[in-house]
């Protein structure tokens, strides 16, 4: 078994453990220079936070002792991860990242993002859910930031 392997397996046992005790199908686990830097379940069923999807269980986690630094860090996930979870990590830097089960499989047992994977690939206007620009009056935050971060 490779490393990957391994650290793979880890997750999909913490996804069949977390059943068990009542949550979601999903384990994930961070690795970064070869450590295992955070391991978490599917914990919704615990908070009743819609975000608390195990890639970002574990992302928050390794944020405790990396800060913002995910450069080399490698996501292994029990299943595909979804829209959020996949922009979260890549908003933090990962660069590579496993999952043993697709989207489309987990659908087929009632769970999974596969569905909304494909929306979030269409044009706004074609989404089911409604997310319209409304421009208000004024300068936006954006310049200040810009110059704020230049200083
Ligand atoms: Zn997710």
């Amino acid at each position: 078994m490779t490393t990957h392997e391994a650290h793979l397996a880890e997750a999909v046992a913490i996804a069949r453990r977390n059943v068990e005790d009542g949550g979601s199908p999903y384990g994930a686990v961070i690795v970064k220079d070869g450590a295992v830097v955070a391991r978490a379940a599917n914990t919704v069923h615990l908070t009743d936070d819609p975000s608390d999807h195990a890639e970002m269980v574990a992302l928050r986690a390794a944020s405790r002792t990396l800060g913002r630094d995910f450069s080399g860090a490698v996501m292994y996930a029990s299943g595909q991860p979804c829209p959020m979870c996949h922009a979260a990590m890549r908003l933090a830097g990962f660069r590579e990242g496993y999952f043993a089960y697709a989207a489309e499989e987990a659908e087929t047992h009632g769970v999974g993002s596969a569905a909304i994977y494909g929306e979030l690939c269409r044009p706004l206007a074609e989404q089911p859910m409604r997310l319209r620009q409304m421009r208000p009056e004024g300068a936006s935050p954006y310049p200040a930031w810009a110059a704020r971060t230049k200083a």
